[in-house]
């Protein structure tokens, strides 16, 4: 199992959360239509990057996703609205990618897309980048982490400051001979494409990673402890946490979560 920057923001939500989330791993109680919009605005652009056809890409990604979604069952009304939105969010994220590819398309010589990246000194722990190349303006020669982001973010240098990307660089720097010497942070909204540049924080992301080894390695005894939190107020594994601490049994409800997410 890879853990990932994603896993580290969850476990500082709340450990238990986390680990109930990572053990009853089930499909979606309904299609996130902002971010599958992003997903397939991802793949789009990726396709552009390897020379192939957005559309097609887009169709595919769509089919395997209603495959999650029915896993072997008869399509419910759920289902059926998910192939719904999932038509009507390609067209949009088609127009995003291509809005993207028109203002940054040329500016980067990608060398490779969408790989997870494995941390060489802990294998447990990695994650995906979306792409990495080299600079392409003629000017000075970088080598380029890029990050595609979709949706309205207030402060994108914010959003920058977040260490994720430094986090991929590291782990970028530890496997390849062309460290990183710049972050592109790509953010596309129906309205404009941002770009946001700076050199990498490494300590930043070295931070990030030791930080989710501890996580890791406290893992077993995450489910153990209450954790108190604000989190708690919409979190879905409320009555399974509460029926634990009150030295029930959390995994009937659980069982009963998944299962109604199932039907
Ligand atoms: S109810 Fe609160 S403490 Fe329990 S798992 Fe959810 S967020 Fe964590």
């Amino acid at each position: 199992m890879l853990y990932t920057y994603s896993d580290l923001q969850q476990y500082w939500e709340c450990p238990r959360k986390w680990a109930y989330g990572r053990e009853w791993e089930v499909p979606p109680k309904s299609l996130d239509t902002a971010m599958f919009r992003g997903t397939l605005a991802h793949v789009a652009v990726q396709a552009y990057f390897k020379g192939a056809d957005a559309k097609a890409a887009i169709a595919d990604r769509i089919i395997t996703e209603i495959e999650y979604w029915t896993n072997g069952r008869p399509p419910t009304s759920a289902l059926v609205e998910a192939d719904r939105q999932t038509r009507k969010v390609s067209e949009q994220a088609f127009n995003l990618a291509a809005k993207y590819v028109r203002a940054y398309g040329g500016t980067v010589s990608v060398q490779d897309i969408e790989q997870e990246l494995i941390d060489v000194d802990n294998p447990q722990l990695g994650g995906h980048r979306d792409a990495w190349g080299f600079s392409d303006d003629g000017k000075t020669k970088e080598t380029v982490l890029i990050e595609l982001k979709t949706g309205d973010y207030p402060d994108i240098e914010q959003l920058l400051a977040s260490g994720q990307h430094d986090f991929y660089a590291l782990l970028h720097n530890k496997l390849y001979e062309q460290p990183i010497t710049r972050i592109y942070l790509d953010v596309i909204t129906p309205e404009l494409v941002t770009r946001v540049e700076r050199p990498p924080q490494l300590e930043r992301g070295m931070y990030l990673l030791e930080q989710l080894a501890t996580a890791v390695e406290q893992a077993p005894t995450a489910i153990e402890r209450p954790h108190y939190t604000w989190a708690c107020r919409r979190c879905e594994f409320f009555k399974a946490c509460r029926t634990r601490d009150g030295r029930g049994d959390d995994q009937v409800v659980l069982s009963q979560i998944a299962q109604r997410r199932l039907e």
